[in-house]
């Protein structure tokens, strides 16, 4: 049987973006729907950092406490349940969820982030505990040991260049020939950083913490102790698409500095519009959109 509610706003994604457009929705004294699957992109990693007040702290620890300040406003409702369709409708638009329930709202947010696609084999169970995609987050924890960079190209000497900063004991998979430009080259090869063009099969670990990286030729390389990669992504969620929202090249939503889509009344935040991955940025972003959604009604209404 389905259920209908009503509320000025949906949120969909209720982690760290999600929550804290809530909060400065219910603090509006707007009513808010969060609808959430309880799949944040960090529920892996065994600590987040570079969070002020939040540093060290388990993933969970900072979702469940963050939830619990949001539902304390009452005109915030969560919904544990996954977004199935959406549609624009004449007053605003309308959600269907696994849970049988349809939603309206005037106003929408997606705060559904993205899904990392581990592309070669080991790196799913080592993502966020020896795997790691940001060394603000988690170089620190891994100063000065030996590290690899899975990558190529730009992206690759990026990493090099970046991860140089937090220690001189690296080395470059390129998993297949190397697309380093000349000068690229040479500058890695001046760091004594030793670049690796073998097609890369899987990573050995145990319990997450990478040990080797074996290659297609049968041979394996020992010793690193952590692993930086930029993996591949899709949106975690369609339905931004679905409903007509312009994308980015690099895959992300297109919004403006107010969290804006290029559809009117359709908002995004966090990790969905941005390569900037991190709680405190998601944090800031959701704030933005919970005070423009809140402006433009009253815009509207006033
Ligand atoms: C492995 C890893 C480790 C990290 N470590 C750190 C760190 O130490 N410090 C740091 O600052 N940052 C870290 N980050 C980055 C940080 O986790 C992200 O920037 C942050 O989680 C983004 O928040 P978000 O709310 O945009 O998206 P997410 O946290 O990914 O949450 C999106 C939510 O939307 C829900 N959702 C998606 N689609 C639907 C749908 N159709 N219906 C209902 N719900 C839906 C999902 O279930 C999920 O709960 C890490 C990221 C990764 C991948």
């Amino acid at each position: 049987m389905e259920i209908s509610h009503n509320a000025d706003v949906l949120i969909i994604g209720g982690s760290y973006a999600g929550l804290s457009a809530a909060m400065a929705l219910g603090r509006s004294m707007r009513s808010v729907v969060i609808i959430d699957s309880g799949k944040p992109c960090n529920q892996q990693t065994p600590h987040s950092h570079n969070f002020i007040t939040q540093d060290g702290e388990k993933p969970a620890s900072i979702f469940t406490k963050a939830r619990t300040q949001v539902l304390a406003y009452p005109t915030v409702q969560f919904f544990s349940e996954l977004a199935l369709d959406g549609k624009k409708t004449n007053d605003g638009f309308e959600i269907r969820t696994d849970g049988g329930h349809i939603f309206t709202g005037k106003k929408i947010l997606f705060a559904t982030g993205v899904k990392d696609l581990p592309h070669i084999q080991g790196i799913a169970a080592c993502w966020g505990i020896s795997v790691l995609h940001c060394p603000y987050c988690h170089g620190y924890e891994v100063r000065n040991q030996h590290i690899g960079i899975i990558g190529n190209g730009d992206v690759g000497f990026h990493l090099v260049k970046l991860l140089s900063n937090w220690t001189q004991r690296l080395t470059l998979f390129t998993n297949g020939l190397s697309t380093l430009t000349e000068e690229q080259r040479n500058k890695t090869q001046r760091h004594q950083i030793e670049i690796i063009e073998k097609e890369i099969s899987s990573l050995g670990h145990t319990n997450g913490q990478v040990e080797s990286i074996q290659f297609s030729d049968m041979t394996t390389y020992n010793g690193i102790s952590a692993v930086f990669a930029r993996l591949p992504f899709e949106q975690h969620c369609a339905l931004p698409q679905e409903l007509g929202c312009e994308m980015t090249e690099q895959g992300y939503i297109k919004a403006d500095m107010m969290q804006k889509t290029s559809l009117h009344g359709v908002y995004a935040a966090g990790d969905n519009t941005s390569m900037m991955r991190s709680v405190s940025a998601a944090v800031a972003a959701g704030t933005m959109a919970g005070a423009a959604i809140n402006v433009e009604i009253i815009e509207e209404e006033f």
